[in-house]
């Protein structure tokens, strides 16, 4: 199937940079065919890593037992680290299943932070989550208030309430935490201030997405993230997971599974890089790990995208931003995905939206074929990016013999990106093959419940009814 193209518009774009769209069109258009091939090795690394030996995929066991009944109740605080942001949520789980009541503080990550040193970072959020009682609840005597922590980062657990970091992604260095239990200096911080929290759960995004999702809808069955990172969680029935057969779990017991599939193929095998994913991973912080969601992921969308440019201009065989001062599309990481999201939206015909961008941003000033080849090169990189995703959601579904189900989706790229949602459905057709007459699609991707709020809430509930229930 050849790449859609839209000749149309292009018919005055001078030959080497039309010849330079074609280019790119083979180097980012992935097609069915290779999706599905994709995909096969995808369901075996899924499969891996839930063995004893592992593979690249860590398929990390949760210790978040089941779905929610619809029966929890309470008020929790929740806090979500993610790549962006730090949020402070208070959740009321209603007694009767309905909407849940939830306030709610977002701070920005400071870039700062995320190079920083381990006792920045816990002073950080704990004043963050200082700031929220103080506001919240001030001069309120307030015991000990649940505590479900969404941290959305690749964690080694034994019991739900502590995690090992086993790597940062999404670009964070801050040394001194891999290999470490989070918990221990993340309480110290709250003790320091004296603050009456306790965690309760330890959770990732996913796995909050996945249990908030199927809260409100029992069709749900997994659960993405599509955002700075990329990610899912799905139910796995702990007789099969074969690294935990020590533990002597009943077989029929539901555990939810953090893939992190982020890590697929970090051995290289399979994903169809360029020489951008090459110099993405390689200039990153941690070259080798989390080759799929270098590919994916809302944080390097940008990055790939500048790259791509930079090298067309500093090539002698292309006419593209010449005798122009390109110095600030020269700093790395100076584009988001939501740079690209603008460029796709352009509605003009003169893609006068994308010639404010340029100038805005980058001080450039854009010829019409110079638009049309970062339009196009916007697309490329945006349906590369919803197609590849799909290829993990198709996975889950064959490992699980899942024929239909909801997949709940939350996350940046997925909110905001123009398209994704479509383009990853119109992928999901070709990988699994559905029959030409089915008219509605059987795996349906669709928006999430707040996993990292309500999601950490519901489980700290579900956690507490265990352990007073006195199960695993
Ligand atoms: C992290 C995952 C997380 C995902 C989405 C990845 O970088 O490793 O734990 O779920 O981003 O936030
Ligand atoms: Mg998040």
């Amino acid at each position: 199937r050849k790449p859609p193209s839209r000749k149309g518009s292009m018919a005055d774009v001078p030959k080497d940079l039309f010849a330079q769209i074609q280019r790119l069109e083979e180097l980012f258009f992935v097609p069915g065919q290779k999706l599905k091939e994709i995909t096969a090795h995808f369901k075996d690394e899924l499969v891996k890593g839930l063995s004893k030996e592992g593979g690249s995929i860590p398929m990390n066991p949760t210790w978040c037992m089941g779905f929610p009944t619809g029966n929890e109740t309470g008020t929790y605080l929740a806090l979500d680290m993610g790549g962006t942001n730090l949020r402070v949520c208070e959740i009321l789980l209603p007694e009767e299943k309905g909407e849940f009541d939830i306030i709610q503080s977002k701070y920005r990550m400071p870039e700062e932070l995320k190079s920083g040193t381990a006792d920045e970072l816990w002073a950080y959020v704990a004043d963050c989550l200082q700031q929220f009682i103080e506001y919240h609840h001030e001069g309120e005597d307030l015991d000990h208030l649940p505590l479900g922590f969404t941290f959305s980062y690749p964690a080694t657990q034994e019991y739900i309430d502590h995690g090992i970091l086993q790597t940062w992604t999404k670009g964070f260095d801050i040394s001194g935490v891999e290999g470490k239990d989070i918990v221990p200096p993340f309480q110290a911080a709250l003790a320091e201030r004296g603050l009456p929290i306790k965690l309760s759960a330890l959770i990732n995004d996913t796995t909050g997405t996945l249990i908030a999702s199927a809260y409100t809808d029992p069709e749900m069955k997994i659960g993405c993230i599509f955002g700075t990172g990329c990610n899912a969680a799905y139910m796995e029935d702990c007789g099969s997971i074969p690294k935990l057969e020590h533990m002597n779990l009943d077989p029929s017991l539901l555990m939810a599974i953090n893939c992190e599939w982020g890590a697929f193929d970090n051995e290289r095998v399979i994903l169809p890089r360029t020489q951008y994913d090459i110099i993405i991973d390689k200039e990153s912080p941690r070259p080798g790990q989390q080759i799929f969601e270098k590919m994916v992921a809302g944080l390097y969308l940008g990055e790939i995208f500048r790259l791509v440019l930079l090298d067309l201009h500093e090539n002698p065989d292309v006419c593209i931003f010449e005798n122009i001062d390109v110095s600030k599309l020269k700093k790395p990481y100076t584009l988001d995905s939501s740079f690209l999201s603008a460029i796709e939206e352009d509605p003009f015909e003169n893609l006068t939206e994308v010639e404010e961008l340029f100038q805005k941003t980058l001080s450039i000033d854009t010829t019409k074929p110079e638009r049309e080849l970062v339009r196009r090169l916007a697309e490329l990189i945006g349906t590369r990016a919803a197609r590849l995703s799909s290829c993990g959601v198709a996975a889950i579904c064959l490992k699980k013999g899942y024929k239909s189900c909801h997949v709940g989706a939350d996350g940046s790229v997925f909110n905001k990106y123009p398209h994704f949602k479509a383009r990853g459905a119109q992928a999901l057709r070709e990988i699994l093959d559905w029959p030409k007459e089915v008219r509605k699609d059987p795996v349906d991707i669709r928006a999430a419940e707040d996993g990292s709020g309500v999601g950490a809430a519901l489980i700290a509930a579900l956690t507490l009814k265990r352990v007073q229930e006195g199960q695993v």
